[in-house]
Protein backbone atom coordinates (compact mmCIF):
# COMPACT_ATOMS: atom_id res chain seq x y z
CA UNK A 1 0.00 0.00 0.00
CA UNK A 2 1.61 3.40 -1.00
CA UNK A 3 0.07 6.47 0.53
CA UNK A 4 0.98 9.86 -1.24
CA UNK A 5 1.49 12.97 0.76
CA UNK A 6 3.80 15.91 -0.03
CA UNK A 7 4.59 16.01 3.75
CA UNK A 8 7.53 13.73 5.40
CA UNK A 9 8.33 14.00 8.94
CA UNK A 10 11.49 15.20 10.00
CA UNK A 11 12.55 15.95 5.96
CA UNK A 12 13.91 19.43 5.22
CA UNK A 13 14.31 19.11 1.27
CA UNK A 14 11.88 19.33 -1.32
CA UNK A 15 9.27 16.20 -1.72
CA UNK A 16 7.80 16.13 -5.36
CA UNK A 17 4.50 14.32 -6.48
CA UNK A 18 2.73 14.03 -9.59
CA UNK A 19 1.97 17.23 -10.76
CA UNK A 20 4.37 18.87 -9.47
CA UNK A 21 6.39 21.00 -11.89
CA UNK A 22 9.71 19.21 -11.67
CA UNK A 23 8.11 15.75 -11.17
CA UNK A 24 8.46 14.68 -14.69
CA UNK A 25 12.37 15.76 -14.73
CA UNK A 26 13.14 14.70 -11.24
CA UNK A 27 11.34 11.43 -12.55
CA UNK A 28 13.00 10.82 -15.78
CA UNK A 29 16.02 8.39 -15.97
CA UNK A 30 19.45 7.83 -18.54
CA UNK A 31 17.77 5.09 -20.22
CA UNK A 32 14.70 5.72 -22.25
CA UNK A 33 12.85 2.74 -22.12
CA UNK A 34 12.08 3.24 -18.40
CA UNK A 35 9.10 5.66 -17.87
CA UNK A 36 7.75 4.97 -14.23
CA UNK A 37 5.64 6.86 -12.02
CA UNK A 38 6.61 7.59 -8.43
CA UNK A 39 4.26 8.15 -5.66
CA UNK A 40 7.00 10.79 -3.65
CA UNK A 41 10.41 11.86 -4.88
CA UNK A 42 12.26 13.06 -1.98
CA UNK A 43 15.01 14.96 -2.78
CA UNK A 44 17.70 14.44 0.25
CA UNK A 45 20.10 17.03 1.05
CA UNK A 46 21.82 14.89 4.18
CA UNK A 47 21.77 11.60 6.11
CA UNK A 48 19.09 13.04 8.11
CA UNK A 49 17.00 13.65 5.44
CA UNK A 50 17.48 10.30 3.71
CA UNK A 51 16.51 8.44 7.33
CA UNK A 52 13.39 10.64 7.74
CA UNK A 53 12.09 9.26 4.14
CA UNK A 54 13.21 5.61 4.68
CA UNK A 55 11.16 5.90 7.81
CA UNK A 56 8.31 7.46 6.01
CA UNK A 57 8.68 4.42 2.88
CA UNK A 58 8.86 1.86 5.65
CA UNK A 59 6.33 2.55 7.94
CA UNK A 60 3.51 2.70 4.93
CA UNK A 61 5.44 -0.35 3.12
CA UNK A 62 6.33 2.09 -0.09
CA UNK A 63 8.35 0.11 -2.30
CA UNK A 64 11.77 2.32 -1.82
CA UNK A 65 14.41 3.49 -4.96
CA UNK A 66 17.64 5.24 -4.50
CA UNK A 67 18.57 7.48 -7.10
CA UNK A 68 22.23 9.43 -7.78
CA UNK A 69 22.97 9.84 -11.64
CA UNK A 70 20.16 7.35 -12.81
CA UNK A 71 22.46 5.88 -14.99
CA UNK A 72 21.41 2.16 -14.11
CA UNK A 73 20.00 0.30 -17.22
CA UNK A 74 17.51 -1.16 -15.33
CA UNK A 75 16.31 1.99 -14.25
CA UNK A 76 16.61 0.72 -10.36
CA UNK A 77 16.43 4.83 -9.33
CA UNK A 78 13.04 4.98 -10.42
CA UNK A 79 9.99 2.85 -8.90
CA UNK A 80 6.47 3.45 -10.01
CA UNK A 81 3.82 4.15 -6.72
CA UNK A 82 6.66 3.97 -4.38
CA UNK A 83 9.46 6.25 -2.86
CA UNK A 84 12.20 7.77 -4.64
CA UNK A 85 15.04 8.83 -2.38
CA UNK A 86 17.04 11.11 -4.34
CA UNK A 87 20.68 11.96 -3.41
CA UNK A 88 21.53 14.66 -5.82
CA UNK A 89 20.91 17.73 -3.44
CA UNK A 90 24.49 16.55 -1.80
CA UNK A 91 26.90 18.02 -4.22
CA UNK A 92 29.99 18.61 -1.47
CA UNK A 93 33.24 17.99 -2.97
CA UNK A 94 36.30 18.62 -0.58
CA UNK A 95 39.75 17.60 -1.55
CA UNK A 96 42.14 16.66 1.40
CA UNK A 97 45.34 17.42 -0.15
CA UNK A 98 47.47 16.04 2.76
CA UNK A 99 45.50 12.78 2.79
CA UNK A 100 45.44 12.61 -0.74
CA UNK A 101 41.71 12.02 -0.91
CA UNK A 102 38.45 13.66 -1.78
CA UNK A 103 35.02 14.06 -0.29
CA UNK A 104 32.28 13.61 -2.22
CA UNK A 105 28.73 14.01 -1.69
CA UNK A 106 26.35 10.80 -3.55
CA UNK A 107 24.60 13.59 -6.23
CA UNK A 108 27.68 14.46 -7.96
CA UNK A 109 28.37 13.31 -11.64
CA UNK A 110 31.84 12.49 -12.80
CA UNK A 111 31.94 15.77 -14.36
CA UNK A 112 31.61 17.36 -11.53
CA UNK A 113 34.01 15.34 -9.21
CA UNK A 114 36.73 14.88 -11.60
CA UNK A 115 36.41 19.13 -12.21
CA UNK A 116 37.08 19.36 -8.62
CA UNK A 117 40.45 16.97 -8.54
CA UNK A 118 41.91 17.74 -11.42
CA UNK A 119 41.91 21.44 -10.19
CA UNK A 120 44.82 19.81 -7.72
CA UNK A 121 46.16 17.70 -10.64
CA UNK A 122 44.44 14.48 -9.14
CA UNK A 123 42.52 11.91 -9.73
CA UNK A 124 40.32 8.78 -9.08
CA UNK A 125 39.03 5.83 -11.42
CA UNK A 126 36.04 7.51 -12.85
CA UNK A 127 33.48 6.82 -15.24
CA UNK A 128 33.64 7.11 -19.43
CA UNK A 129 30.86 9.12 -19.69
CA UNK A 130 31.15 12.24 -17.33
CA UNK A 131 27.05 12.32 -16.86
CA UNK A 132 26.96 9.05 -15.16
CA UNK A 133 26.85 9.23 -10.89
CA UNK A 134 29.74 8.67 -8.95
CA UNK A 135 27.37 6.85 -6.42
CA UNK A 136 26.31 4.20 -8.61
CA UNK A 137 29.18 3.77 -10.47
CA UNK A 138 31.27 3.26 -7.35
CA UNK A 139 29.13 1.13 -5.31
CA UNK A 140 28.77 -1.24 -8.55
CA UNK A 141 32.58 -1.19 -9.22
CA UNK A 142 33.93 1.44 -11.06
CA UNK A 143 35.46 0.69 -14.58
CA UNK A 144 37.47 3.46 -16.06
CA UNK A 145 40.43 4.57 -17.97
CA UNK A 146 42.50 4.95 -14.85
CA UNK A 147 42.11 0.99 -13.60
CA UNK A 148 44.40 -0.23 -14.90
CA UNK A 149 46.99 2.54 -13.30
CA UNK A 150 44.41 2.69 -9.74
CA UNK A 151 42.20 0.33 -9.53
CA UNK A 152 38.18 0.11 -9.96
CA UNK A 153 37.19 3.32 -8.30
CA UNK A 154 35.10 0.63 -5.66
CA UNK A 155 39.09 -0.22 -5.20
CA UNK A 156 39.90 3.19 -4.29
CA UNK A 157 36.71 4.16 -1.70
CA UNK A 158 38.69 4.58 1.76
CA UNK A 159 35.43 5.55 3.89
CA UNK A 160 31.68 5.85 3.28
CA UNK A 161 29.09 7.56 5.22
CA UNK A 162 25.87 5.39 5.08
CA UNK A 163 21.89 5.07 6.38
CA UNK A 164 21.32 2.08 7.32
CA UNK A 165 17.89 0.11 6.86
CA UNK A 166 16.86 0.78 10.12
CA UNK A 167 17.76 4.76 9.92
CA UNK A 168 21.01 4.74 11.74
CA UNK A 169 23.72 6.89 10.21
CA UNK A 170 26.95 4.58 9.90
CA UNK A 171 30.39 5.57 8.81
CA UNK A 172 32.25 2.14 6.96
CA UNK A 173 35.97 1.71 6.66
CA UNK A 174 38.60 -0.80 6.68
CA UNK A 175 38.20 -0.29 10.58
CA UNK A 176 34.64 0.45 11.04
CA UNK A 177 32.09 -1.72 10.61
CA UNK A 178 34.71 -3.59 7.62
CA UNK A 179 32.23 -6.08 6.67
CA UNK A 180 29.85 -3.54 5.22
CA UNK A 181 32.76 -1.43 3.93
CA UNK A 182 33.84 -4.97 1.77
CA UNK A 183 30.30 -5.32 0.92
CA UNK A 184 29.86 -1.76 -0.43
CA UNK A 185 32.77 -1.94 -2.75
CA UNK A 186 30.96 -3.62 -5.35
CA UNK A 187 27.66 -4.72 -3.64
CA UNK A 188 25.80 -1.56 -5.12
CA UNK A 189 22.61 -0.42 -3.35
CA UNK A 190 21.73 -3.06 -0.89
CA UNK A 191 23.45 -2.33 2.20
CA UNK A 192 22.04 1.18 2.57
CA UNK A 193 22.57 4.81 1.21
CA UNK A 194 25.55 6.10 0.79
CA UNK A 195 25.51 10.12 1.38
CA UNK A 196 29.46 10.23 1.45
CA UNK A 197 32.08 8.82 -0.47
CA UNK A 198 35.66 9.22 0.76
CA UNK A 199 38.19 8.51 -2.49
CA UNK A 200 41.84 7.80 -2.72
CA UNK A 201 43.05 10.38 -5.56
CA UNK A 202 46.07 10.13 -7.20
CA UNK A 203 48.62 12.16 -9.46
CA UNK A 204 46.98 12.48 -13.27
CA UNK A 205 46.82 14.86 -15.58
CA UNK A 206 45.76 17.76 -15.95
CA UNK A 207 47.56 16.52 -19.61
CA UNK A 208 47.29 13.27 -20.73
CA UNK A 209 48.13 11.08 -24.38
CA UNK A 210 44.67 9.90 -25.59
CA UNK A 211 42.04 9.78 -28.93
CA UNK A 212 41.63 7.22 -30.87
CA UNK A 213 42.52 5.27 -34.22
CA UNK A 214 40.13 4.08 -37.24
CA UNK A 215 40.45 1.56 -38.92
CA UNK A 216 38.15 0.20 -41.98
CA UNK A 217 36.08 -2.65 -41.63
CA UNK A 218 38.59 -4.48 -44.03
CA UNK A 219 41.39 -4.47 -41.47
CA UNK A 220 39.21 -4.81 -38.44
CA UNK A 221 40.94 -8.26 -37.43
CA UNK A 222 44.10 -7.07 -37.51
CA UNK A 223 44.06 -4.19 -35.93
CA UNK A 224 42.31 -5.76 -33.00
CA UNK A 225 44.87 -8.63 -33.05
CA UNK A 226 47.42 -5.93 -33.39
CA UNK A 227 45.95 -4.21 -30.35
CA UNK A 228 45.66 -7.46 -28.28
CA UNK A 229 49.12 -7.95 -29.18
CA UNK A 230 50.61 -5.00 -28.12
CA UNK A 231 48.02 -4.74 -24.76
CA UNK A 232 49.95 -8.03 -23.44
CA UNK A 233 53.41 -6.12 -23.55
CA UNK A 234 51.72 -2.65 -22.50
CA UNK A 235 52.55 -1.18 -18.92
CA UNK A 236 49.84 -0.33 -16.68
CA UNK A 237 49.75 3.25 -17.65
CA UNK A 238 48.95 2.47 -21.25
CA UNK A 239 45.06 1.99 -21.02
CA UNK A 240 41.94 2.24 -23.52
CA UNK A 241 39.88 -0.05 -26.07
CA UNK A 242 38.30 -1.17 -28.93
CA UNK A 243 35.27 0.10 -29.94
CA UNK A 244 33.37 -1.83 -32.94
CA UNK A 245 30.30 0.78 -34.60
CA UNK A 246 29.32 2.18 -37.39
CA UNK A 247 31.29 5.25 -38.19
CA UNK A 248 29.64 8.23 -36.37
CA UNK A 249 28.97 11.86 -38.15
CA UNK A 250 32.26 13.49 -36.58
CA UNK A 251 33.78 16.16 -38.53
CA UNK A 252 37.10 14.07 -37.83
CA UNK A 253 35.22 10.98 -40.08
CA UNK A 254 35.45 10.58 -43.74
CA UNK A 255 32.47 11.33 -45.27
CA UNK A 256 32.31 8.32 -46.96
CA UNK A 257 33.07 6.05 -44.20
CA UNK A 258 30.04 7.46 -41.90
CA UNK A 259 27.28 4.93 -40.85
CA UNK A 260 29.71 2.08 -42.32
CA UNK A 261 30.90 -0.31 -39.42
CA UNK A 262 34.45 0.55 -38.23
CA UNK A 263 37.08 -0.41 -35.62
CA UNK A 264 38.45 2.23 -33.28
CA UNK A 265 40.78 1.63 -30.66
CA UNK A 266 40.75 4.41 -27.66
CA UNK A 267 43.73 5.27 -26.57
CA UNK A 268 43.88 6.98 -22.53
CA UNK A 269 47.89 6.82 -21.75
CA UNK A 270 48.69 7.85 -18.69
CA UNK A 271 52.79 7.80 -18.62
CA UNK A 272 55.25 8.94 -20.96
CA UNK A 273 53.62 10.01 -24.20
CA UNK A 274 56.81 8.68 -25.85
CA UNK A 275 56.48 5.21 -24.62
CA UNK A 276 52.72 5.32 -25.74
CA UNK A 277 53.68 6.51 -29.20
CA UNK A 278 56.00 3.43 -29.25
CA UNK A 279 53.38 1.13 -28.35
CA UNK A 280 51.08 2.41 -31.08
CA UNK A 281 53.49 1.64 -34.37
CA UNK A 282 52.14 -1.93 -35.20
CA UNK A 283 48.81 -0.25 -35.25
CA UNK A 284 49.99 3.37 -37.33
CA UNK A 285 51.71 0.36 -39.30
CA UNK A 286 47.83 -0.70 -40.28
CA UNK A 287 47.18 2.71 -42.10
CA UNK A 288 44.12 4.46 -39.73
CA UNK A 289 41.65 5.82 -41.19
CA UNK A 290 41.60 8.07 -38.09
CA UNK A 291 44.62 9.56 -36.53
CA UNK A 292 43.16 11.38 -33.21
CA UNK A 293 45.48 10.59 -30.70
CA UNK A 294 47.95 13.20 -28.86
CA UNK A 295 48.15 15.36 -25.79
CA UNK A 296 44.54 16.73 -24.52
CA UNK A 297 43.05 17.60 -20.63
CA UNK A 298 42.14 14.62 -18.57
CA UNK A 299 38.79 16.38 -18.18
CA UNK A 300 38.60 15.71 -22.44
CA UNK A 301 39.52 12.36 -22.15
CA UNK A 302 36.92 11.88 -19.52
CA UNK A 303 34.06 13.51 -21.76
CA UNK A 304 35.50 12.28 -24.96
CA UNK A 305 32.79 9.75 -24.97
CA UNK A 306 29.24 11.92 -23.88
CA UNK A 307 28.29 12.65 -27.23
CA UNK A 308 27.69 9.40 -28.27
CA UNK A 309 25.63 8.72 -24.55
CA UNK A 310 22.82 10.93 -25.12
CA UNK A 311 19.66 10.80 -22.23
CA UNK A 312 16.29 9.46 -23.39
CA UNK A 313 17.47 6.39 -25.68
CA UNK A 314 16.36 2.59 -25.71
CA UNK A 315 19.50 0.65 -23.98
CA UNK A 316 19.80 -2.76 -23.90
CA UNK A 317 23.64 -3.72 -22.46
CA UNK A 318 25.10 -7.03 -22.59
CA UNK A 319 28.90 -7.47 -20.60
CA UNK A 320 30.80 -10.47 -20.10
CA UNK A 321 34.65 -11.15 -18.74
CA UNK A 322 36.74 -13.19 -21.67
CA UNK A 323 39.83 -15.32 -20.23
CA UNK A 324 41.42 -13.71 -23.65
CA UNK A 325 41.29 -12.86 -26.49
CA UNK A 326 42.28 -15.29 -29.30
CA UNK A 327 41.86 -15.28 -32.91
CA UNK A 328 38.53 -17.35 -32.95
CA UNK A 329 36.94 -14.68 -30.32
CA UNK A 330 37.93 -11.60 -32.76
CA UNK A 331 36.04 -13.55 -35.70
CA UNK A 332 33.11 -14.19 -33.97
CA UNK A 333 32.94 -10.74 -32.86
CA UNK A 334 33.62 -9.17 -35.93
CA UNK A 335 30.82 -11.60 -37.44
CA UNK A 336 28.06 -10.91 -34.91
CA UNK A 337 28.82 -6.52 -35.06
CA UNK A 338 28.67 -6.58 -38.38
CA UNK A 339 25.40 -6.49 -38.79
CA UNK A 340 25.34 -3.55 -36.26
CA UNK A 341 21.80 -2.34 -36.37
CA UNK A 342 22.18 0.94 -34.76
CA UNK A 343 24.73 3.96 -35.18
CA UNK A 344 24.61 4.57 -31.32
CA UNK A 345 25.43 1.00 -30.52
CA UNK A 346 28.62 0.27 -29.74
CA UNK A 347 30.85 -2.98 -29.04
CA UNK A 348 33.72 -2.59 -26.72
CA UNK A 349 36.56 -4.95 -26.20
CA UNK A 350 38.27 -3.95 -22.56
CA UNK A 351 41.36 -5.11 -21.72
CA UNK A 352 42.10 -5.32 -17.87
CA UNK A 353 45.21 -6.74 -16.01
CA UNK A 354 47.33 -4.20 -14.11
CA UNK A 355 46.18 -2.70 -11.05
CA UNK A 356 42.79 -4.19 -11.43
CA UNK A 357 43.92 -7.71 -11.12
CA UNK A 358 46.51 -7.18 -8.47
CA UNK A 359 43.70 -6.61 -6.57
CA UNK A 360 42.96 -9.45 -3.97
CA UNK A 361 40.19 -11.96 -4.97
CA UNK A 362 38.60 -11.59 -1.28
CA UNK A 363 39.21 -7.98 -1.01
CA UNK A 364 36.34 -6.38 -2.35
CA UNK A 365 32.94 -7.64 -2.97
CA UNK A 366 34.55 -7.58 -7.17
CA UNK A 367 35.79 -10.94 -8.40
CA UNK A 368 36.84 -12.27 -11.86
CA UNK A 369 39.97 -10.30 -11.38
CA UNK A 370 42.19 -12.58 -13.57
CA UNK A 371 39.90 -12.15 -16.79
CA UNK A 372 42.01 -10.67 -19.69
CA UNK A 373 39.27 -8.87 -21.30
CA UNK A 374 36.14 -8.03 -20.81
CA UNK A 375 33.23 -6.99 -23.37
CA UNK A 376 30.39 -4.61 -23.56
CA UNK A 377 27.66 -4.69 -26.19
CA UNK A 378 26.41 -1.58 -25.92
CA UNK A 379 22.78 -1.15 -27.45
CA UNK A 380 21.81 2.34 -28.00
CA UNK A 381 18.40 3.08 -30.37
CA UNK A 382 16.11 5.99 -30.58
CA UNK A 383 12.72 3.77 -31.48
CA UNK A 384 10.70 2.09 -29.65
CA UNK A 385 9.54 0.51 -32.72
CA UNK A 386 12.97 -0.67 -33.21
CA UNK A 387 12.99 -2.51 -29.91
CA UNK A 388 12.70 -5.89 -31.22
CA UNK A 389 15.56 -6.03 -33.26
CA UNK A 390 18.01 -4.31 -31.31
CA UNK A 391 17.86 -6.73 -28.80
CA UNK A 392 18.13 -10.11 -31.05
CA UNK A 393 21.13 -8.83 -31.93
CA UNK A 394 22.19 -7.66 -28.59
CA UNK A 395 21.46 -11.47 -27.39
CA UNK A 396 22.73 -12.78 -30.49
CA UNK A 397 26.13 -10.83 -30.06
CA UNK A 398 26.32 -11.84 -26.57
CA UNK A 399 25.60 -15.76 -27.96
CA UNK A 400 28.68 -15.54 -29.66
CA UNK A 401 30.73 -14.18 -26.90
CA UNK A 402 29.58 -17.24 -24.85
CA UNK A 403 32.42 -19.74 -25.44
CA UNK A 404 35.31 -17.02 -24.28
CA UNK A 405 34.37 -16.48 -20.85
CA UNK A 406 32.50 -17.74 -17.85
CA UNK A 407 29.24 -15.41 -18.56
CA UNK A 408 29.65 -13.13 -15.36
CA UNK A 409 29.96 -9.74 -16.16
CA UNK A 410 29.78 -7.31 -12.66
CA UNK A 411 26.58 -6.62 -12.55
CA UNK A 412 27.07 -2.68 -13.13
CA UNK A 413 27.19 -3.56 -17.01
CA UNK A 414 23.46 -5.22 -17.50
CA UNK A 415 20.46 -3.50 -18.39
CA UNK A 416 17.91 -6.03 -17.52
CA UNK A 417 17.39 -7.12 -13.59
CA UNK A 418 20.52 -10.03 -13.41
CA UNK A 419 17.87 -12.22 -10.68
CA UNK A 420 19.27 -15.68 -9.88
CA UNK A 421 22.31 -14.05 -12.10
CA UNK A 422 23.95 -12.19 -9.48
CA UNK A 423 25.10 -15.29 -7.96
CA UNK A 424 27.05 -16.10 -10.60
CA UNK A 425 28.23 -12.65 -11.70
CA UNK A 426 29.73 -12.36 -7.94
CA UNK A 427 30.56 -16.29 -8.00
CA UNK A 428 29.18 -17.93 -5.06
CA UNK A 429 31.60 -17.51 -2.85
CA UNK A 430 31.84 -14.07 -2.40
CA UNK A 431 27.82 -14.06 -3.13
CA UNK A 432 27.54 -16.36 0.10
CA UNK A 433 29.66 -13.73 1.93
CA UNK A 434 27.36 -10.88 0.61
CA UNK A 435 24.02 -12.75 1.55
CA UNK A 436 25.85 -13.00 5.26
CA UNK A 437 26.44 -9.37 5.14
CA UNK A 438 22.75 -8.14 3.50
CA UNK A 439 21.16 -10.52 6.57
CA UNK A 440 23.28 -8.11 9.12
CA UNK A 441 22.58 -4.60 7.68
CA UNK A 442 19.02 -4.78 5.84
CA UNK A 443 17.54 -8.42 7.04
CA UNK A 444 14.13 -7.15 5.31
CA UNK A 445 14.92 -6.29 1.98
CA UNK A 446 14.46 -2.58 2.25
CA UNK A 447 17.05 -1.93 -0.18
CA UNK A 448 15.54 -4.38 -3.33
CA UNK A 449 15.84 -2.17 -6.04
CA UNK A 450 19.06 -3.26 -7.48
CA UNK A 451 20.96 -6.15 -8.56
CA UNK A 452 19.63 -7.39 -5.83
CA UNK A 453 21.30 -10.02 -3.20
CA UNK A 454 18.64 -11.34 -0.93
CA UNK A 455 19.03 -11.77 2.84
CA UNK A 456 16.95 -15.18 2.20
CA UNK A 457 19.19 -16.38 -0.10
CA UNK A 458 21.71 -18.15 2.01
CA UNK A 459 22.20 -21.43 -0.55
CA UNK A 460 25.80 -22.94 -0.55
CA UNK A 461 25.29 -24.51 -4.21
CA UNK A 462 24.64 -23.16 -7.42
C1 LIG B 1 26.27 6.17 -20.53
C2 LIG B 1 26.77 5.23 -19.48
C3 LIG B 1 28.13 5.03 -19.31
C4 LIG B 1 28.61 4.17 -18.33
N1 LIG B 1 29.95 4.01 -18.20
C5 LIG B 1 30.43 3.24 -17.20
C6 LIG B 1 31.82 3.13 -16.99
O1 LIG B 1 32.63 3.69 -17.72
N2 LIG B 1 32.24 2.37 -15.96
C7 LIG B 1 31.37 1.73 -15.12
O2 LIG B 1 31.82 1.08 -14.19
N3 LIG B 1 30.05 1.81 -15.33
C8 LIG B 1 29.56 2.54 -16.33
N4 LIG B 1 28.21 2.63 -16.52
C9 LIG B 1 27.33 1.85 -15.66
C10 LIG B 1 27.02 2.66 -14.41
O3 LIG B 1 28.14 2.64 -13.55
C11 LIG B 1 25.85 2.07 -13.64
O4 LIG B 1 24.72 2.13 -14.43
C12 LIG B 1 25.66 2.81 -12.32
O5 LIG B 1 24.80 2.04 -11.53
C13 LIG B 1 25.10 4.19 -12.53
O6 LIG B 1 25.11 4.92 -11.34
P1 LIG B 1 24.16 6.20 -11.19
O7 LIG B 1 24.37 6.77 -9.85
O8 LIG B 1 24.32 7.08 -12.38
O9 LIG B 1 22.73 5.53 -11.36
P2 LIG B 1 21.41 5.34 -10.47
O10 LIG B 1 20.44 4.74 -11.41
O11 LIG B 1 21.02 6.58 -9.78
O12 LIG B 1 21.87 4.29 -9.40
C14 LIG B 1 22.35 3.02 -9.78
C15 LIG B 1 22.22 2.02 -8.63
O13 LIG B 1 22.94 2.50 -7.50
C16 LIG B 1 22.06 2.69 -6.40
N5 LIG B 1 22.44 3.94 -5.75
C17 LIG B 1 22.52 5.17 -6.31
N6 LIG B 1 22.91 6.08 -5.41
C18 LIG B 1 23.09 5.41 -4.25
C19 LIG B 1 23.49 5.80 -2.94
N7 LIG B 1 23.78 7.08 -2.68
N8 LIG B 1 23.55 4.86 -1.98
C20 LIG B 1 23.23 3.57 -2.25
N9 LIG B 1 22.84 3.15 -3.47
C21 LIG B 1 22.78 4.06 -4.45
C22 LIG B 1 20.68 2.77 -7.01
O14 LIG B 1 19.70 2.40 -6.09
C23 LIG B 1 20.79 1.81 -8.16
O15 LIG B 1 20.60 0.49 -7.73
C24 LIG B 1 27.71 3.48 -17.49
C25 LIG B 1 26.33 3.66 -17.66
C26 LIG B 1 25.87 4.52 -18.64
C27 LIG B 1 24.39 4.70 -18.84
Amino acid sequence: MSIATSHIEGFAGTVLTPGHHRYDTARAVFNGAIDRHPALIAEAADARDVAAALAHGRERDMLIAVRAGGHSGAGYGVVDDGLVIDVRPMQRVEVDLAARTVRAGAGLTWAQLDAATQAHGLAVTGGRVSHTGVAGLTLGSGSGWLERVHGLTADNLVRATVVTADGSVVRAHEHEHPDLFWALRGGGGNFGVVTEFELALHPVGPMVHGGMLMFQWSRAGEALAAYRDLMLAAPDEFSGCAALQLAPPAPFVPGQLIGEPVTTIVVAAFGDPADAERLLAPLRALAPVVDAVGPMPYVALQSMLDEGNPHGMQNQWKAGFLDELPDRAIGDALGAAAGIPSPLTVVLLQPLGGAYARVDEDATALSHRDAGWAYHALSMWPDPADTPHNRAWTEAFAAAMAPYGSGAAHPNYVSEDAGERVRRFYGAETYERLVAVKQRWDPQNVFALNQNIRPDDGRTTD
